[in-house]
C-alpha cells in the first residue's frame, strides 16, 4: 500500500483522514534551497546557517551574509516559509571566527546559542542580516536558535528576533529545553526539536562515534518520552511543534511524532516522498496507535518491529 501511495502522492503533508502535516526541507545553501524548492513541501524547517561559514576565517558583514541568507529565501516567495537557524558553531561544526579553541568537552561546551551569546554583537549582526534578506525578499520568515538550554536564553534570544519583526523560536536539543517546554513555549512562536543532539544528549552517547550507534538512535524510548512531552506542550499552548532532525525523515517514525502532536517534519528533500506517501496511507488514529506502541517498546528494535507490524495491515 506505501509503495502504492508513493507513485501517486504529490503532497502537500496530510495523513490518510487529511490532517495537515508540514513537510519541510533541511537545505545549507542558496543552491540547496533551489533544488529542494522542486520537491513537494511547503518551505524550510531548517536552514543551517553554519554551512555557509565552514571555510570562513572572517565573518562576513551583514551585506554579505544578507545577500548569502537572501538567495536561500527567495526560492520560497510565496511557496513557504523558512527557518533560519542562527550560527550552531563549536563542537562537530567548527566555525573559524567564532568557535573555542581547546575545550576538553566541545559537545558539551559554548556552541551554538551560547557562542553566540559569548561573543558581542555576533547574534545581533547576523539578525540583522536576516531581517535584510526577509525584508528584501518578501519571503515568510522564522527564527531559531541551537542549543538551547534554558528559558532565560529563549527570552534573550526571542527579545532580539521579535525586535526585528520576525517569528521567533527554539530548538528542542538538550534535554532540558524539552522538559521545560511548557515555559519555553511562553517565550517562543513556536519550537524545533533537533533529534541528533537531543539523542545524544539524553543517551549521553556521542552522535560521531558509531559504535555508539545503538545508543544514539532516535527510535530510544528516554527520547521519544521526550519529544512526547515537547508535542504535548506544543498542543497545549496552540504553537508548532516541529521535528528537523534525522527522526523526521524515517517513514516509521515520522508516523509516530505525528501521533504525538508534532505538526511539521522536516528533513532532506529526498527523504520527503517516503515520508509522505507513508503519512498519506496512515490515519491520524493510526499514528497516535504506532507513537503508544513506539514510546512503550523496550529498546528501538521492539520499537520498530511493534510499529512495521501495525502499519502492514
Ligand atoms: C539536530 O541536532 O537534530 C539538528 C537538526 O541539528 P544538527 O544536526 O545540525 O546539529
Ligand atoms: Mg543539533
Amino acid at each position: 500500500k506505501a509503495r502504492a501511495a508513493l507513485s501517486s502522492w504529490i503532497g502537500p503533508g496530510r495523513t490518510a483522514n487529511g490532517l495537515p502535516v508540514k513537510l519541510l526541507a533541511n537545505v545549507a545553501d542558496g543552491p540547496s534551497s533551489l533544488s529542494s524548492s522542486e520537491a513537494p513541501v511547503e518551505g524550510v524547517g531548517l536552514f543551517r546557517t553554519e554551512l555557509c561559514f565552514l571555510n570562513r576565517a572572517e565573518e562576513p558583514s551583514v551585506e554579505e551574509q544578507a545577500d548569502i541568507y537572501a538567495a536561500v529565501l527567495e526560492p520560497f516567495k510565496g511557496k513557504g516559509y523558512v527557518v533560519v537557524r542562527t550560527l550552531d558553531a563549536g563542537s562537530d561544526k567548527p566555525v573559524a571566527f567564532a568557535t573555542h579553541e581547546g575545550e576538553e568537552n566541545p559537545a558539551l561546551g559554548v556552541r551554538g546559542l551560547r557562542l553566540s551569546f559569548d561573543n558581542p554583537g555576533l547574534l545581533e549582526r547576523q539578525l540583522d542580516a536576516i531581517a535584510l534578506a526577509a525584508e528584501r525578499t518578501g519571503t515568510e520568515t522564522w527564527v531559531m536558535a541551537p542549543m538551547v538550554a534554558t528559558v532565560a536564553e529563549a527570552r534573550e534570544f526571542a527579545d532580539s528576533v521579535r525586535n526585528r519583526g520576525l517569528k521567533a523560536g527554539v530548538m528542542v536539543e538538550v534535554p532540558s529545553a524539552a522538559l521545560l517546554a511548557p515555559r519555553m513555549l511562553e517565550v517562543v512562536d513556536f519550537l524545533s526539536i533537533g533529534t541528533n543532539d537531543l539523542t545524544q544528549y539524553t543517551m549521553a552517547a556521542d552522535r560521531m562515534a558509531t559504535d555508539l550507534a545503538h545508543l544514539t538512535d532516535p527510535w530510544q524510548p528516554a527520547v521519544l518520552q521526550l519529544i512526547a512531552i515537547t508535542a504535548e506542550a506544543g498542543r497545549h499552548a496552540g504553537k508548532p511543534v516541529g521535528v528537523c532532525g534525522e527522526a523526521a525523515a524515517d517513514p516509521l517514525l515520522a508516523c509516530a511524532l505525528v501521533g504525538m502532536g508534532v505538526t511539521s517534519l522536516s528533513m532532506a528533500a529526498a527523504a520527503v516522498r517516503p515520508v509522505g506517501a507513508r503519512l498519506a496511507s496512515t490515519t491520524f488514529e493510526q499514528c497516535e496507535d504506532v507513537a503508544e506502541a513506539a514510546l512503550g517498546a523496550d529498546d528501538p528494535a521492539a520499537g520498530r518491529a511493534a510499529v512495521l507490524a501495525l502499519l502492514a495491515g
